[in-house]
């Protein structure tokens, strides 16, 4: 397999699959940049070696076509400031507009093809929308491991057209990295800590950890439904009451597989759900009625920081309460303390999936943990152990 690191870009046109899908305001103003920044050294190393990088990516969900509050174009100044060099644009990403943009581009100069999705055919994967789009280009490259669980055109179909010339970018290359040194290899004691809002949406993942850790840390609004299949009382919490069973069966194939299962023994309880809510500390298995779980107690704080710090690998996904209110927020923010300890002292730990790493950010602590994944999704069908076809795409 080629690698980006010895590849040699001299003359080439570069198709580079990125993920730009950045979130906007109302304004369209960029609100986070973190997925264009991850992009750049990929970007980098193609100028460097005397290419020319053609950046595509999708923003939003438009569904009927063009849109102008997804379109690329704001996203562009973004790129060259991060960048530090200028970026063309082309106001569509494939047809007569494209390929004139492509055939005046110079080594060396970068250009900025318009919102790959603008395109229905892009989302279903057209084989011949992937051919017009790989014939801009001499070599492929992915490094939109956001959407590298998508079978879609420009992140795995294209592919077909470059059997020899097709890499993955530097992003790429660290999320694999670091997810394989999590999944594969985990130095021991391995800790996941999962949180959010629904057991629902993280059940297959739970289940694939199960087999792989040797602590199971469970927290956030997912807990009422476990307190409540033990025979708890909720009140006003979250619960999943069609996930009873569920919660049971995670509880039992733990105990089977030998896995430390930590749960909340202490909740911050809210009488609504807002941040200037009264308060109380209750038992998360008897929580009266017209109050709401809202975050770990203090004795819950203490009792996960000790496990996350004593381990060698820590994996966290979701936060393990409403950590967008500061009030409810001091739970999720021992949880980030205690992993920053545990990297300092040598532990590899990586954040991954939506809140999470929202919270690491809010918190000022992405630069003390090991790793920040950009993958949502997925990051999540990785761990679960599905093959992504981005990921496919490449090594096939
Ligand atoms: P998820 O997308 O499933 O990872 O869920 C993330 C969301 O879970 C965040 O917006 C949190 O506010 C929310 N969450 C965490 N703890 C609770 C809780 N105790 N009750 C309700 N929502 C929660």
């Amino acid at each position: 397999m080629k690698t980006i690191h010895d590849y040699n870009f001299k003359g080439k046109k570069a198709l580079v699959r990125v993920d730009f899908n950045v979130p906007l305001n109302s304004d369209l103003q960029i609100t986070d940049d973190s997925r264009i920044r991850a992009a750049i050294p990929t970007i980098r190393q193609v100028l460097a070696g005397g290419g020319s990088p053609i950046l595509m990516s999708h923003l939003g969900r438009p569904k009927k076509g063009p849109e102008e509050a997804s379109s690329l174009k704001h996203i562009r100044g973004r790129v060259e400031e991060l960048l530090g060099a200028p970026v063309k644009f082309a106001a569509d990403c494939i047809g007569t507009i494209a390929r004139e943009a492509v055939d005046n581009l110079q080594p060396g100069e970068a250009l900025l093809l318009e919102n790959l999705r603008f395109h229905p055919e892009e989302e279903k994967g057209d084989e011949n929308f992937a051919r017009e789009l790989a014939s801009l280009g001499d070599l492929w490259i992915n490094d939109a491991f956001g959407t590298a669980h998508r079978a879609h055109a420009s992140t795995a179909v294209i592919a077909r057209f470059f059997p020899d010339d097709k890499l993955f970018g530097y992003l790429m290359n660290a999320e694999i990295e670091s997810v394989d040194k999590v999944m594969l290899h985990p130095d021991r004691p391995f800790t996941a800590i999962m949180g959010g809002s629904k057991v629902s949406s993280k059940i297959d993942i739970i289940m694939n950890l199960l087999d792989k850790v040797d602590n199971l840390i469970l927290g956030g609004g997912m807990v009422y439904t476990f307190m409540k299949a033990r025979g708890g009382h909720v009140g006003d919490s979250i619960c999943e009451n069609d996930k009873l069973d569920l919660a049971l069966q995670i509880i039992n194939a733990a105990k089977e597989k030998g896995v430390n299962l930590v749960i909340s023994t202490q909740t911050v309880a809210a009488d609504s759900f807002s941040n200037e809510a009264n308060t109380r500390v209750v038992d998360p298995m008897n929580i009266p009625d017209g109050w709401t779980g809202m975050d770990i107690g203090q004795l819950t704080r203490d009792a996960f920081a000790k496990v996350i710090e004593t381990s060698k690998t820590i994996l966290w996904n979701g936060p393990v309460g409403v950590f967008e209110f500061p009030n409810f927020a001091a739970g999720t923010r021992a949880v980030a303390d205690a992993i920053v300890k545990a990297t300092g002292r040598g532990a590899f730990s990586l954040i991954g999936g939506g809140d999470s790493v929202a919270a690491i950010n809010q918190f000022g602590l992405a630069d003390k943990v090991s790793y920040v994944s950009t993958g949502g999704g997925a990051l999540l069908e990785y761990i679960e152990g599905k093959e992504l076809p981005g990921i496919a795409a490449i090594r096939d």
